[in-house]
């Protein structure tokens, strides 16, 4: 009886504190996870200098790159979220008027430029390098075909015309972030908008902008490297996101549906990829890691070819980066392309 007594209370008191310690320490760990997610104001104001909005991932990547432990960078789509759907809630429209500058690309989300113009947040738009290098959607219903190899030549913008549904964007490929040297174009913007605004620490920006530089230069090195000798040059891809990185290394995309991740490609389409992946002798289809594969999958299943993931880099894992993801789209087209 008394060890009975005695038993559960010798048990239960060590129990209680532990628990008692560990709710502690979860409600600490709670608590500081989401000042740090969730309060730009207070985050910001610790100890850096910027507070920095991100439109879509490459952005984000070059914001965190440049800024380092100087900027507070705040995504405005939640990560992993596609960013052609994405919506903006509430909170982040109120927290952009408190940013020093939002990184966006306009044209691409309207929501962002919707934003934008009703907080009139300061804003850096990428949209000039497209303007500039800008590789033109492939309009399979025009017949238009893939003689758009002029990289430095204005293309006309036929905006009113994107036939796709209305977060569609226009008919210059947005996805310039996959040629890595556009990407090292835009980081130059990005440090001459943090340099401007926080102009104390412009050397560190600077340096720190060397450094991206540095691995841009060379990921875009193992790129020529990569797919200089290959057996192949096409790839066959979901949508056409690769157009600059087919610009830059001499490759030839072919869609089955266009810009739009959410397009279905057409019957006719289809059957177009089918014989041109027959016709050339390819051994791969290229799904996306986070746009539905069903069509890319189908196709390949047709003619019996394999299915390679080849991402368009608008959004990443958590224990991914640019770098990484840019590394294993050559591991991937170096495969499906039978490069040596
Ligand atoms: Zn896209």
């Amino acid at each position: 009886m008394i060890i009975n007594k005695q038993y559960p209370q010798v048990m239960t008191s060590p129990r209680i504190l532990i628990t008692g310690s560990l709710l502690g320490a979860l409600a600490l760990a709670g608590c500081s996870a989401a000042d740090s997610e969730t309060d730009s104001d207070t985050s910001a104001a610790a100890n850096t200098s910027l507070t920095v909005g991100t439109a879509f991932y490459p952005l984000q990547y070059v914001a965190e790159r440049i800024g380092g432990d100087l900027v507070a960078v705040e995504t405005l789509i939640s990560a992993g979220v596609e960013p052609h759907d994405a919506e903006l809630s509430p909170k982040t429209v109120r927290d952009m008027q408190s940013m020093d500058t939002v990184l966006f690309l306009s044209d691409f989300q309207p929501a962002v430029d919707d934003a934008m113009e009703t907080t009139g947040a300061r804003g850096l738009d990428a949209h000039h390098i497209i303007d500039e290098h800008g590789a033109e959607e492939a309009e399979h219903e025009e017949e238009s075909d893939h003689d758009d190899h002029d990289h430095d030549e204005e293309t006309e913008t036929t905006e009113e015309e994107s036939s796709h549904d209305d977060h569609d964007h226009g008919s210059l490929d947005p996805h310039f972030w996959l040629d890595p040297t556009l990407l090292a174009e835009y980081a130059d913007d990005v440090l001459a908008e943090f340099s401007e605004l926080d102009p104390d620490n412009a050397e560190t920006y600077s340096a720190n902008a060397s450094q991206l530089l540095t691995d841009l230069d060379a990921i875009d090195a193992s790129y020529s490297d990569g797919l200089a000798t290959c057996e192949r040059r096409d790839i066959f891809v979901g949508h056409e996101a690769f157009g600059y990185l087919a610009l830059a290394y001499d490759l030839t995309q072919e869609g089955l549906a266009g810009l739009d991740p959410e397009a279905e490609p057409s019957p006719a389409r289809v059957r177009e990829i089918r014989d041109m992946v027959e016709d050339t002798g390819a051994t791969t289809i290229y799904s996306e890691s986070e746009v539905s594969a069903d069509a890319a999958e189908a196709v390949a299943e047709d003619v019996g070819v394999d299915v390679l993931v080849l991402s368009p880099i608008e959004t990443v894992a958590d224990d991914e980066d640019y770098l990484g993801v840019m590394e294993s789209n050559l591991e991937a087209l170096r495969t499906g392309l039978g490069c040596s």
